[in-house]
């Protein structure tokens, strides 16, 4: 086994259906979940229309996929990369640039998969604590090999403003690696950018806005000279499946639907951060400081049936902080009730 994996932290998911209905005895269909930043209304019925003319028995085909997220980015399809989840792209994406002996810079709290990637490829990641209202502090290393941003960020919920982006990529040669998982809810995407710099790659996904997070389709914008060398060290068919490949452009033909959910979960969000009192956020989960323990808080709710997210691992979230995703008007409810038994 290589060394590496003595300084590895697994990653940690959000608790599912059917780990807390054994563990509390409680019926999955009565489980809120509130812990994966999972959308609540799913994909556009024409998924699963689409999802009955697949054909299993065939390796898949990505190229009416491509033609969707060309149409949906505005991007040529030579800047457009995909995978298996934007966890697929970058894999792909660190296996391109990382080597023993490079330093990441990681702002924390973070999606905690970006140190993860880099020790598996031997790479040393630099960890900067974010200032009081969660912004990234201080400039990039000289040395660094690749930086991880995040906006909006996971966990904190806060997005990066366009001119520091900028000054970011053009303070460093670094392959600047921009996650916009949650952007639909915070609509202020940084895509432009990719076609003003050589360094600064963008990361999507259907698995939030679109509903498609059982899927596992990422993609991302990158300049032309890295998505050539990705197109070559990508695993088989870019780890897409016929059926990843089918929803997706099913999703992507109905922008309409994405968009209403997107709407409702965005007034939901403004009327739960409200009620909270949490700090704003740009994505589709409210960040919260909690007096108790953040382990003592979350098992509160899990006891009665609700599963938020617990962010002690999260590097740099202390102990103290829980992570809700916005659900529907009504599981929402279920959580607001519960929020003002537990906390008043
Ligand atoms: N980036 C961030 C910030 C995320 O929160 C997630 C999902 N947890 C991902 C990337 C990975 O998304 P996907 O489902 O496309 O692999």
């Amino acid at each position: 086994m290589r060394d590496v994996l003595k300084s590895l932290k697994p990653y940690v998911a959000g608790k599912g259906f059917g780990e807390i209905s054994c563990k509390y005895g409680i019926a999955p269909e009565t489980i809120v979940k509130l812990g994966s930043n999972e959308n609540p209304y799913g994909p556009s019925p024409k998924v699963s229309e689409a999802l009955t003319t697949i054909s299993p028995e065939r390796y898949p085909e990505p190229e009416s996929l491509l033609a969707g997220l060309a149409d949906y980015t505005g991007f040529p399809e030579d800047m457009i990369v995909i995978g298996a989840g934007m966890d697929g792209v970058m894999d792909t994406l660190t296996r391109l640039f990382l080597e023993k002996g490079d330093q990441t810079f990681i702002p924390t709290p973070t999606f905690s998969y970006y140190e993860i990637l880099s020790i598996m490829a031997g790479a040393r990641p630099l960890f900067s604590p974010r200032c009081q209202d969660y912004e990234i502090s201080g400039d990039l290393p000289s040395d660094v090999k690749m930086a991880f941003l995040c906006s909006p960020n996971n966990p904190t919920g806060n997005v990066i403003l366009e001119e520091d982006v900028r000054s970011i990529l053009e303070s460093t040669d670094a392959i600047v690696f921009l996650d916009e998982a949650y952007v639909e809810f915070a609509d202020n995407s940084l895509i432009a950018l990719v076609k003003q710099y050589d360094n600064l790659i963008v990361g999507r996904t259907l698995s939030k806005a679109f509903g498609l997070a059982g899927m596992r389709l990422g993609y991302a914008l990158a300049p032309r000279w890295i998505a050539d060398q990705y197109r070559r060290a990508a695993p088989p068919f870019f780890g897409i499946t016929c059926a990843s490949a089918a929803a997706g452009s099913a999703a992507l033909s109905d922008l309409p639907f994405m968009q209403g959910s997107v709407k409702k979960i965005v007034s939901e969000r403004q009327k739960l951060q409200k009620a909270i009192k949490s700090q704003p956020s740009g994505a589709n989960f409210l960040y919260l400081e909690t007096k108790q323990t953040s382990h003592d808080f979350v098992e509160r709710f899990l006891e009665r049936g609700i599963i938020i997210r617990d962010c002690r691992s999260f590097r740099g979230a202390g102990e103290n902080h829980v992570r809700v995703t916005v659900g529907t008007p009504s599981e929402n409810d279920r959580f607001l009730s519960a929020f003002k038994e537990i906390c008043e």
